[in-house]
């Protein structure tokens, strides 16, 4: 049961970021693809995502301590037009670096809008993680927001992108913050990584 979130801080680098040992999971995908309403969602909050929603936070490592064992990282959200180039590369580096160098970080969830068709950005980032041996799974999110049919095709395609590539998928899970759907998956998934961890 999650029934203890503590906004930490929002850190402008790695480095930066609490040096406990606390188990992390971060949460990353395209802005406006439900990342707030999901880690609500996860969290039993109404506002806690909010938090990093405000000017100046937005760009930042926001930490949240969850049920005093782990650390739950809100990461800013890539592909946002508005920020101009050499912004979006800078963050870009910032984020990378983060999710490459970090020891503490257990799994990261990569948000998926399954309401629309596959973006190549979000293929790219999946494949970036991949490449990169980054332990992640994927959340597709607003699955109450189109018609079943179009939710399921939009998986699929996304799911034959990364096949195009990989193997075998990653671990998936699908979510919607508006329904409540998801949040009992998810928050067991990660009592289970804890758990596999302790032994
Ligand atoms: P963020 O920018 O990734 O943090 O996304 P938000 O959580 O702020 O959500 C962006 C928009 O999508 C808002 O208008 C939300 O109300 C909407 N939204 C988020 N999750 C869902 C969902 O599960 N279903 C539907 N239908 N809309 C959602």
């Amino acid at each position: 049961m999650i029934d203890k979130a503590i906004y930490i801080g929002s850190f402008n680098k790695e480095a930066e970021c609490p040096a406990t040992e606390i188990p992390e999971f971060a949460f990353i995908g395209r802005s406006n693809v439900g990342k707030s309403s999901l880690i609500n969602l996860i969290t039993n909050r109404k506002d806690l995502a909010k938090t990093s929603q405000t000017p100046g936070k937005t760009q930042k490592l926001n930490f949240f301590l969850i049920d005093d064992i782990w650390h739950l990282v809100d990461l800013p959200g890539y592909g946002y037009a508005k920020v101009s180039k050499t912004m979006r590369s800078d963050f870009e580096k910032m984020i990378q670096y983060y999710l490459k160098n970090r020891q503490q970080l257990y799994c990261t969830f990569l948000l998926i809008d399954a309401s629309i068709s596959p973006q190549k950005i979000d293929i790219e980032f999946a494949n970036w993680l991949g490449q990169h041996q980054i332990p992640f799974v994927i959340v597709f999110t607003k699955t109450d927001k189109s018609k079943a049919v179009e939710v399921k095709k939009n998986i699929d395609k996304f799911n034959e992108k990364l096949l195009e590539t990989w193997t075998t998928l990653p671990e998936s899970f699908r979510t919607s913050s508006e329904k409540r759907i998801g949040q009992k998956e998810l928050r067991s998934f990660i009592q289970s990584v804890l758990a596999d961890n302790k032994k």
